[in-house]
C-alpha cells in the first residue's frame, strides 16, 4: 500500500461506524402466536394475514410419504439384486468344490 492511499484512524472508524449488525424485526403470528418475518407467511402454521395460505402439516405428510416410498423402492431393488449376487457367489464357489473332489 502506498502512503498516498493510507486513511487516518478517524476515517477508518467513520467508515466502520455503519458496520454494526441490527436485530431482525419480527412480527407475531395472529393464529399461533409464533414469531415470523413481517410480510411473510408464518413458518409454524402456514398462515398469512389471518388465513391459511399453505398446508404445512399436509406438505410434511407428503414429504414423509415420498421419503418412505423411496426407502421401499431401494429396499425392493436391494432384494432383487441380492439373490443374483448370492447365486453368483454360489456359482463361483461350486467349481472350487468340484476341483477339490
Ligand atoms: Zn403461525
Amino acid at each position: 500500500m502506498v502512503i498516498r492511499m493510507r486513511h487516518t484512524r478517524s476515517h477508518t472508524k467513520n467508515r466502520r461506524s455503519h458496520h454494526a449488525l441490527k436485530a431482525p424485526t419480527l412480527a407475531t403470528c395472529s393464529n399461533c402466536g409464533a414469531q415470523h418475518r413481517p410480510h411473510h407467511m408464518c413458518l409454524e402454521c402456514g398462515f398469512y394475514k389471518g388465513r391459511q395460505v399453505m398446508d404445512l402439516a399436509g406438505a410434511k405428510a407428503n414429504r414423509e410419504a415420498r421419503k418412505q416410498a423411496k426407502k421401499d423402492a431401494i429396499a425392493a431393488q436391494a432384494e432383487s439384486i441380492a439373490p443374483t449376487e448370492a447365486a453368483a457367489v454360489s456359482q463361483a464357489e461350486a467349481p472350487e468344490t468340484k476341483e477339490e473332489k
